[in-house]
């Protein structure tokens, strides 16, 4: 706690304009000239640098990044500006936020975070690696949601079974009860529900739980660091196992801050120094507590540091795939410390309760404001915030960039140059950090491999979102790619099936995942897909983009980048010759429209060429005879095709699927400005965007993580 006797924060800060002024007006009269030189060289650097701090309430924060860091504070709303270089918001933040930073700029959220931090994600996730390691996972009381498990949870009660019952979105202890009967539960309402851990260790004959604070720096990989430092919560009645007199006893069984400090009976610490005294209190001092009575508190460390670890190996996939939208080599864009809440059994076992992403930096008392104040300092050293290392990162950019220019040559890198430069840059990461963590302890990587834990929580996550789909249509396309290198222009029938299933795969893989290609410069086109160093196949493979990650978007984003890409994707599949899969693909959104209360409307009444017939034909590269203008309005929800032009289209019919129907409500607006006699007619689409709503039968359902993590967002932070 290097800081502590530097600058004391006592738990108010006032902004001040005049940045020069030395404001530490505690160090020591006589603080060696070495020290003060220190300060001063950081203060002349870093106070060009800015800290938005815009969507923070705590003054701690403040205080931290100005009279420590010497940052400029910034209160413009982070999304409106972008020329902060280090954000520190109390609230989840959103892929768009991380997409539209630059490498050199940091924010102290994941997106995708919600995963751990929502009472209800986080117990499906940890749910389903109890399912495949129930003894390995055993360190979360088993948890139902409701009302989706209500049948199964109704079975578990019997005789002097104990639940706790928490609203799904909630914190601070705010709607949670315990009941021991069925009857007392909605069996609509949307809840966590948990076996009640009824023997808890007590101290002074009080329920207490812990607050640990773990800092994620790195989620691919993980980089887990937790701090030395926290805080323990007592309750402020003493425990009685819970019998049906006392269920009601929230001061008891609940060991919130914000339940009991109001219970009269609650003590407030008083002194920084005596951290051992009152209803909350270090928790170092209940460790050294619990060592003088004999408890084996090294194995108790090591046990929740592997609960921790393989708590966020439940979710590692779903943070990789948010932080995918950056080219971040470093793994060090973003940062998040995390409350968990770690109970404690009479048998020294630990549990997990929850887990905040927005950890209270609330200081009211000199406990507080010490352990926070260098908790947040030590956080900000250990990413190592400061001018240097911005310019450092941002003159790296450059030399890229020159180099580009010099060799006129995009320098996209291979996985395995990739993989060199993030473990060079993890070595330079690993020397700097163990230097300054301050009093953190890097808990993962560690020796002992979680590698079992990550597989399985990715295969989850693969099932979830059908993400496999893609790495085997992957797998299968390097495969063509190599056959094709192999053998003669006219490939065995076989194979050219397997290349239709390949192309089909890829495109309902695209549409099952709500992710698009991300859009390239002119330039960049056909080719760009080989990795540098990858000998270029013949016979244009070098069209089949390349299914990676990486290169994807979601539709969304994609369709705000160019539409034009629309095109290249029909003009590669051209290329391939593989035009079924794209006329099956429309066929069958074609129906499904027209099942769903088709929103399309054709202006003249006319026989027409629907969409399908267009492509067709620029596919084919004919004209597309008797085109007539159309357009597929949005939100018109009541217009039906009519029988006539049902008819019309008769020829166009699909066979439809009854698997596939109502899977996929589409919204469609379509314009074509000059499509009467033009060779190869091309309708543009100028609004395309898709919602998933039921996977048909065999797909998952892939764009829900995405939508869920928007929903979650909004309805915990408005
Ligand atoms: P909140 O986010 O509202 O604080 P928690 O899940 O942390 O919700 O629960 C609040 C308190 O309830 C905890 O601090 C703990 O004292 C108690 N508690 C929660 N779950 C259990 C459980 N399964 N067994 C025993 N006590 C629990």
């Amino acid at each position: 706690m290097k800081q502590e006797k530097e600058i004391i924060f006592n738990g108010e800060f006032e902004d001040s304009e005049d940045e020069d002024e030395d404001q530490s007006q505690d160090y020591d009269s006589d603080e060696d000239l070495n020290k003060k030189k220190k300060k001063k060289s950081l203060q002349n650097t870093n106070k060009n640098l800015i800290m938005n701090v815009s969507d923070t309430q705590y003054p701690v924060v403040k205080f931290v990044g100005k009279m420590i860091n010497k940052f400029k504070l910034q209160y413009v709303p982070y999304q409106e500006i972008n020329n902060w270089d280090f954000c520190w918001t109390d609230n989840a933040v959103l892929p768009e936020t991380l997409a539209k930073m630059q490498s050199h700029q940091k924010i102290n959220h994941f997106p995708g975070m919600y995963s751990l931090a929502r009472k209800n994600h986080l117990g499906k996730n940890l749910n389903k690696m109890q399912k495949q390691f129930p003894e390995e996972y055993d360190f979360y009381p088993r948890t139902w949601m409701l009302p989706s498990e209500y049948n199964d949870f109704k079975q578990q009660f019997g005789k002097a079974k104990t639940f706790i019952l928490k609203p799904e979105a909630s914190c601070q202890g705010r709607g949670i009860f315990l009941t021991r009967s069925i009857e007392s539960i909605n069996p609509t309402e949307h809840y966590v529900a948990q076996r009640y851990i009824h023997k808890p260790l007590l101290i002074d004959g009080l329920k207490f739980d812990l607050r640990m604070y773990v800092l994620i720096c790195g989620c691919d990989p993980l980089r887990l660091y937790l701090y030395k430092e926290g805080l323990a919560r007592f309750a402020t009645q003493a425990y009685i196992a819970p019998n049906l007199n006392n269920l009601d006893d929230i001061c008891m069984h609940l060991t919130n801050y914000a339940i009991n400090k109001d219970n009269p009976n609650f003590i407030f610490n008083q002194d920084e120094k005596k951290m051992d005294v009152g209803h909350k209190r270090s928790m170092s001092s209940v460790f050294q507590l619990l060592r003088d009575l004999n408890h084996n508190v090294d194995q108790l460390m090591d046990d929740i540091k592997d609960l921790i670890i393989k708590t966020f190996c439940s979710v590692q996939p779903i943070l990789q795939q948010n932080y995918t939208q950056v080219d971040n080599y470093a793994n060090n864009m973003c940062f998040e410390i995390l409350g968990f809440d770690i109970l404690i059994d009479s048998s020294l076992k630990p549990y997990l309760l929850e887990v905040n992403h927005t950890p209270s930096f609330t200081a009211d008392t000199p406990l507080d404001q010490y352990i926070k104040k260098n908790l947040i300092a030590d956080t900000i050293t250990l990413m190592n915030i400061n001018l240097k290392t911005k310019n450092e990162v941002i003159q790296q950019k450059k030399d890229e960039m020159q180099k580009r220019v010099l060799t006129g040559k995009k320098t996209k890198l291979t996985i395995e140059e990739k993989k060199q430069i993030k473990l060079q840059l993890q070595k330079q990461r690993d020397d700097y950090e163990s230097q300054n963590k301050g009093n953190y302890e890097l808990i993962y990587p560690c020796s002992k491999s979680y590698e079992e834990y990550l597989q399985h929580s990715l295969k989850i996550y693969e099932e979830w979102t059908g993400a496999n789909i893609r790495r085997n249509q992957k797998k299968e396309s390097i495969q063509i790619n190599q056959d094709s290198q192999n053998k003669s222009q006219s490939l065995p029938k076989k194979i050219q099936l397997e290349k239709r299933s390949t192309l089909y795969k890829h495109i309902q893989s695209r549409i099952n995942t709500n992710l698009f290609p991300i859009i390239k410069n002119e330039q960049n086109k056909g080719n760009e897909v080989i990795q540098e160093g990858e000998e270029q196949p013949p016979n244009q493979i070098i069209t089949i983009p390349e299914v990676d990650n990486d290169n994807y978007v979601p539709y969304e984003d994609y369709q705000q980048q160019s539409l034009e890409s629309i095109k290249d994707y029909y003009a590669y599949t051209d290329k391939r010759g593989l035009e079924l899969q794209i006329l099956d693909f429309f066929q069958q959104r074609k129906a499904e429209k027209r099942l769903n209360n088709s929103h399309i409307q054709y202006q003249n009444g006319q026989n027409i060429q629907s969409p399908l017939s267009q492509i067709k034909g620029v596919l084919q590269g004919i004209a597309i005879k008797n085109v007539r203008q159309f357009a597929i309005k949005k939100n018109t929800k009541n217009m039906k095709i009519s029988q006539k032009q049902n008819q019309d289209n008769e020829q166009e019919k699909p066979q439809e699927n009854p698997s596939r129907q109502q899977i996929i409500s589409s919204q469609f607006t379509y314009q074509q400005t000059n499509p009467q006699g033009m060779t190869g007619a091309y309708l543009k689409p100028k609004v395309f965007s898709l919602k998933l709503q039921h996977p048909p039968k065999g797909y998952k359902l892939q764009s829900l993580p995405l939508l869920m993590q928007q929903n979650s967002t909004k309805f915990r932070y408005e």
